[in-house]
């Protein structure tokens, strides 16, 4: 192993024990809140028994839904393994509450990729939105003068308080940034976003994307005003074990709504069979606080590394995270596929196979993948990707122990290098 890898790697974690003793501190107060309410709901083993079939009086599910929305601060809560992806879980919701003629605008820039088909800004005669008559606007973010693709753009904070309109029924807000160069929001800007939109219209619903923002803070969007959120369960609120789902919480008003459009009219929320996985989904909101702790130690070894190596990082090696992921500007593909192979052959499983780039369902451009995760498909598990397409950004999130980082990212140096030869 090339040692000057090892060096950037020991230099990382002696300058981020502080920073990582902070990170702990704050799995205690988020720890805290959910064992208050598996208390306070007094979940006991008979709620792992799950029933078949319609999923009638389903008191495990039952209990998790109120578990959930309590840790949540909503009023309620759907968590279901009938979710198939986080995408679903987000569409399920805009389906769920908006109507012909309704606005839906976006106020942080460009949706999530897989959201542009939902939208209806791509594909055709899929029963879109915008099928559906329901119009899209977006807010952009402002960018400054930096050079081309590094700065990370804000929220257009004067044009968001005359952007709501009469027909506007739902503001997205998206927590983090996904395949995006920007940074993602704290719960202090969810808040001042809702704070905006509501002073223009009480009615408009504050819809938030929560995907990898649970647990990074010690407070989420439905505590700070937001209607209604969703996510997924093979990211955050899973920890890392639960198989397949997503969820829903808020307004119980709403989350009915859509938990109509899960299943049907008249069913709603009391439908669904669990599966038998039940206690995975109990034991894995139990550890999600600390396998979010883990993977954010994760994101500033990540930065700390390849910073020092020369490269553009976001967020920042020491700025405090508001979600799990970091993005690393490698700016070529050999690059992002050179680091990528080298995430792959340091995981648990699949450790023998190479990434290649592919299309994949939902995106755009193709897209390399490392993945050698338990659950297919799991980004809650140490995983990295990135799109083929200019500046070459590689994406890096989730992972159960930083420690596990740290080998990977150690070969991922030593077969990378520094952004320009200069450096040793
Ligand atoms: C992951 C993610 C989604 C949903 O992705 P799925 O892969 O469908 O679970 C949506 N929005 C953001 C910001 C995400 O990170």
């Amino acid at each position: 192993m090339d040692s000057s890898a090892s060096r950037y790697i020991r230099q990382a974690e002696e300058a981020l024990l502080q920073i990582f003793s902070g990170i702990d501190a704050q799995v205690k107060g988020n720890l805290r809140r959910v064992l208050q309410a598996y208390r306070h709901h007094r979940v006991g083993a008979h709620h792992f028994a799950s029933v078949s079939g319609y999923g009638h009086d389903d008191l495990g599910r039952q209990v998790l839904d109120r578990v959930f929305a309590e840790i949540m601060g909503a009023e309620a809560a759907i968590v279901r393994v009938q979710f198939v992806s986080g995408t679903h879980a987000i569409a399920t919701a805009l389906y769920g509450v908006l109507r012909p003629g309704d606005e839906m605008l976006a106020v942080v820039g460009a949706p999530y990729d897989t959201l542009e088909e939902v939208i209806g800004l791509r594909g055709e005669n899929q029963g879109s939105l915008k099928d559906w008559g329901i119009d899209y606007r977006q807010l952009d973010l402002v960018r400054g003068q930096g050079e081309l693709g590094r700065d990370p753009g804000e929220v257009d904070w004067q044009g968001l308080e005359t952007a709501v309109g009469d027909r506007t029924r739902l503001v997205l807000i998206q927590r983090s940034c996904g395949y995006g160069w920007r940074r993602s929001l704290s719960i202090a800007e969810v808040e001042r976003i809702i704070a905006s939109v509501k002073r223009q219209n009480p009615d408009t619903i504050c819809f938030v994307d929560n995907c990898y923002g649970e647990f990074v803070e010690d407070r989420e969007p439905t505590m700070v005003g937001a209607d209604l959120m969703a996510g997924s369960l093979i990211k955050n609120p899973g920890g890392t074990i639960v198989t397949t789902g997503g969820y829903i919480a808020g307004r119980a008003d709403l989350v009915e709504t859509c938990a109509c459009r899960l299943t049907a009219p008249g069913v709603g929320s009391e439908g669904g069979a669990t599966l038998n996985q039940t206690r995975l989904m109990f034991q894995g909101l139990f550890l999600a606080p600390q396998m979010v702790a883990e993977a954010i130690k994760g994101t500033h070894l990540t930065a700390h590394v390849f910073d020092a190596l020369g490269y553009p990082v976001s967020p920042a090696p020491l700025e405090k995270r508001r979600d799990v992921i970091q993005a690393v500007q490698l700016g070529s593909p050999e690059k992002l596929i050179a680091f990528c192979k080298a995430i792959q052959q340091h995981s648990p499983i699949d450790a023998y196979v190479e990434p290649v780039p592919a299309p994949q369902p939902g995106y755009d451009s193709q897209l390399v993948m490392a993945g050698g995760t338990f659950i297919d498909g799991s980004t809650s598990e140490f995983s990295a990707d990135g799109p083929l397409r200019e500046p070459y950004v590689v994406f890096c999130q989730g992972g159960t122990h930083w420690t596990h980082m740290a080998i990977a990212l150690e070969a991922a140096v030593a077969v990378i290098g520094p952004a320009s030869p200069s450096l040793p």
